[in-house]
Parts: structure tokens; sequence; C-alpha cells
């Protein structure tokens, strides 16, 4: 089964535009031939890519390829971030990719300064879950040494992960080392190969998840308005909302005060079943073991998660419990949307709680530490 997928960058993810470049730069004619042979088709490209030489003896071996041309050569290494450009479904693709469990990689042939300033420019680097990228390790595709230090890095088998790349020598080069792998055309196509192998990406949207992940936080606030440690969530199906649910577990009395639990049972009721396997629950603390255990129950279809909680969270921290082999039904996990929002709120909760709670200590005594202590979750 596959587990990860593998992207090359240039020509998969970002378009590697350098006749665009040389354009921009006013290259034509036999200008434009001379520069392109001493730089992006020459030998020394590679090299580059390489990084065991520095840029500056890079810099010189392609000017003596055209000693004439050295100052145009020249203006291509100042540019070189312009070399590249994001494709507009990047972000999305890895996006979707992930919502459906997959692992991502990035496994590049970079230089190390053309990468480093090309990095700044993808919105997608945030996404993925790891990269080897040539000049770290100064090997490049489609020598089997870059490929080993991927798996080393991560962990990761050949046999459950699959390689995308636009040249075919490196595609295969991947599948004799035991890869699953893509000759990439277009990201259409490419979509089709991945299904092809059983790799299906989610339907889901970003946009949609933030949206949504933003009425889970007016639901925490109404809980911190009560006093009560700040987590709220909602239940959404076919686009809409159909359940709110947030923390009251003073109010009430009761360990099953969660939101979750809440929204988990008034979700129901509006659907009249207690399936929930259409809906998704967004929710701004990662669940506890009651409540992923409750989702596991709904047979819920997603979890989308804001902060992540490392002492009580069951959605990845202490356990998966979510995705957790053995069990009848595994949910599908995003996690990370909109967290800094989601835990400044439980921050700023439990900063005004201690601030009080001194201020009190000031004109009383001691206090009740079981009704002044941080209530953990
Ligand atoms: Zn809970």
């Amino acid at each position: 089964m596959i587990k990860n997928v593998i992207f090359d960058i240039g020509n998969v993810l970002a378009k590697f535009r350098w006749q665009k470049l040389f354009k921009e730069l006013g290259f034509e004619g036999e200008v434009f031939d001379h520069v392109a042979d001493a730089t992006v088709r020459g030998p020394w490209w590679p090299e580059y890519d390489r990084s065991r030489m520095s840029d500056e003896e890079i810099w010189q071996c392609c000017c003596a390829l055209a000693p004439e041309y050295s100052a145009q050569i020249m203006a291509v290494f100042e540019n070189v971030e312009n070399i590249c450009e994001e494709y507009d479904y990047a972000r999305s693709w890895i996006y979707s990719l992930k919502a459906a469990g997959y692992r991502i990689y990035l496994l590049s042939n970079y230089g190390r300064t053309s990468f480093e300033k090309a990095r700044q420019k993808f919105s997608f680097m945030d996404l993925a879950d790891g990269q080897v990228i040539s000049y770290e390790v100064e090997e490049i595709k489609p020598d089997r040494a870059i490929f080993e230090a991927l798996e080393k890095k991560y962990g990761i088998l050949p046999e459950e992960s699959v390689f995308l790349d636009d040249t075919m020598k490196n595609v295969k080069a991947a599948k004799s080392y035991g890869y699953h792998a893509i000759f990439f055309e277009n990201q259409a196509l490419a979509a089709k190969k991945l299904e092809g192998m059983g790799v299906f990406a989610l339907p889901v949207s970003e946009d949609d998840d933030r949206k949504f992940m933003k009425e889970a936080l007016k639901q925490a606030k109404k809980a911190a308005a009560l006093g009560e440690v700040p987590i709220g969530c909602v239940i959404v199906k076919d686009g809409d909302i159909i359940a709110r649910g947030y923390n009251q577990r003073n109010k009430k009395h009761s360990t099953l005060g969660h939101g979750e639990i809440s929204a988990i049972g008034k979700a129901s009721k509006a659907l009249i079943d207690w399936r929930l396997t259409d809906c998704t629950l967004y929710v701004t603390l990662e669940p506890c073991s009651m409540c992923a255990g409750a989702m596991i129950q709904a047979r819920l279809g997603r979890a989308v998660i804001g902060a992540m909680n490392p002492k009580a969270g069951c959605a990845g921290s202490v356990m998966n419990m979510l995705q957790m082999d053995g069990f009848n039904h595994k949910v599908h996990v995003t996690r990370g949307i909109l967290k800094e929002q989601c835990s400044d709120l439980l921050t700023g909760f439990f900063t005004s709680l201690r601030e009080g709670r001194q201020a009190g200590q000031g004109q009383r005594s001691g206090g009740d530490p079981h009704k002044t202590g941080r209530p953990v979750r």
C-alpha cells in the first residue's frame, strides 16, 4: 500500500521557466543560446545542484565556457530565484493528498542559493512532511544516493512510496530502486495515474477548512465567556454546519461536557442517524481519548484540528486513535488549521486565569485549589 507521495519540484510543482527569465533579462538570438549553453543547458548546471563546489567556482566554470557573455551569465545567477514559478495547483494538490492521509516529501535537484531563495516564494513548503534537496546531501537524481538519503532521513520504504518527476531517467531510476513512479506530464494526468495506483486525494478545500475552523473558534469563545477552557467545535455536512458545541464541563459538572460530545449528539439528532460518515468535525484543540473514541463510534468521516494537545491529544500526540490499525473505522485527519489562533485563545485564557488567581491571593490568604487550579482536559 502506498503511504508516501514524493514530488520533484521543477516542472512538477513549479514551472522551470528559464526561457522566460532569459527573455526578461533581455537575452535574444545568439546571446540567448550562448548563455543557455553555459548555464542551464551546460555541463556545470548539475554541479550547481550537487553543490560540492562553491557557487563562486561554478560561476567561474560557467563564465569560462563563454567569457564574452560573463555579465549575462552572472545575471542568470543573480536572478536565479525567478527561474521557477509555482503552479497554481501545487498547494491545493498537496493539501488534498495530505487530507487523505498521505505523507508528502520533496526530492529535488537544486543548488543551495537558488533553493534558499526559491523556498521563500513557494507556498507549499510548510505542508511537506520532509525533503531532501540535492545541495543538502551533495548528491543529485537519478543517483541512488539521494534516494537513500530520503529513505534514511524519514524511514521511508520505496515499495510504500510513489515518486513523481518530469525527467524520464529519474523515473526509470526510481523504479529500479523499488519505488512506484510516475512520469509527470501534467497535473490532471498525474492525478489520474495516482488514482490508478489507489492514491486518491480528498476533495477538500483549505479555504473551507479555515472558514469552518473560524466557526469552531466562535464556539470556543462562548466557553471562555463562561470561564470554561475555550475549546469549540462544529460539524459540517455538504457545506453546511449541522451542529455546534463548546466545552461546558464545569457548568454541567460532567466529564462528558466536552464540545465534541455535545456536537456529535446534536449532529446525530439533526440527521436522525448515529452515523456521521459524510461529516467533517472541526475542533480547536486535538480531541481527548473520550472524544476521539466517540468519533470512531460515530464513524466520522473527517476531523480537522486546530492546535495539538501534547498531554492528552489522541489524534497524533499521545496516540493516534483516529487512525489506529485494529479499529473497524479510521477517520481522515487534517491538523494545524488556524493553530496559532486556536492555541492563542487557550494561552490567553490560562494567563488571565493565573493573573486572576494571583490577584485573588493578594486579597485573601490562599484559596480553594479545586476551584482555582488550572483545568486539565
Ligand atoms: Zn474530549
